[in-house]
């Protein structure tokens, strides 16, 4: 058996009058992410991630934001399309560790429902998934509140 890692990151700009999605659960906030997608930035750290353990390319490379059958999609989609390439290649998701940046909201109070709605995604248990929140101490663009980023370290193993 091998074990192998695989890191994360995606940021969006936050803007007006868009939904704040972030680990598949929509959150109560004025802003939301710019994206081509629902702009779920945990989400596609994440599939970066795990796309990243098992040498399978990047998010762009799978779900490219030129297709417009990707517009305004449901990033959980993207979860369980690289869940299902991971059991093609016969890998196992042990466990992955995020860490969420943004100023507001708080997002500590809904991580029970975003672990649910990710391992639901990827057919795992919400035990092996483990999610920090940070602020950025009011510096920069995610400290201006104009932006949310996530890093994420997934790791899998196979046999
Ligand atoms: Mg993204």
């Amino acid at each position: 058996m091998s074990t192998r890692c695989g890191i994360g990151y995606d940021l969006h700009r936050l803007e007006q009058g868009r939904k704040l999605i972030v680990g598949g659960i929509e959150l109560p906030f004025e802003k939301g992410p710019m994206g081509h997608s629902d702009g779920d930035v945990l989400a596609h750290a994440l599939c970066d991630a795990l796309l990243g353990a098992a040498g399978l390319g990047d998010i762009g490379t799978h779900f490219p934001d030129t297709d417009p059958k990707w517009k305004g999609a449901n990033s959980m989609r993207f979860l369980e399309h690289a869940k299902k390439l991971l059991d093609e290649k016969r890998f196992a998701i042990e466990h992955v560790d995020a860490v969420v940046i943004t100023e507001k909201p708080k997002l500590g109070p809904h991580f029970p429902k975003m672990r649910e709605a990710l391992a639901k995604a990827l057919g795992v248990g919400a035990e092996k998934i483990h999610l920090k929140a940070k602020t950025n101490e009011g510096v920069d663009a995610i400290g201006r509140g104009e932006a949310i980023a996530a890093h994420v370290v997934a790791t899998l193993t196979s046999r």
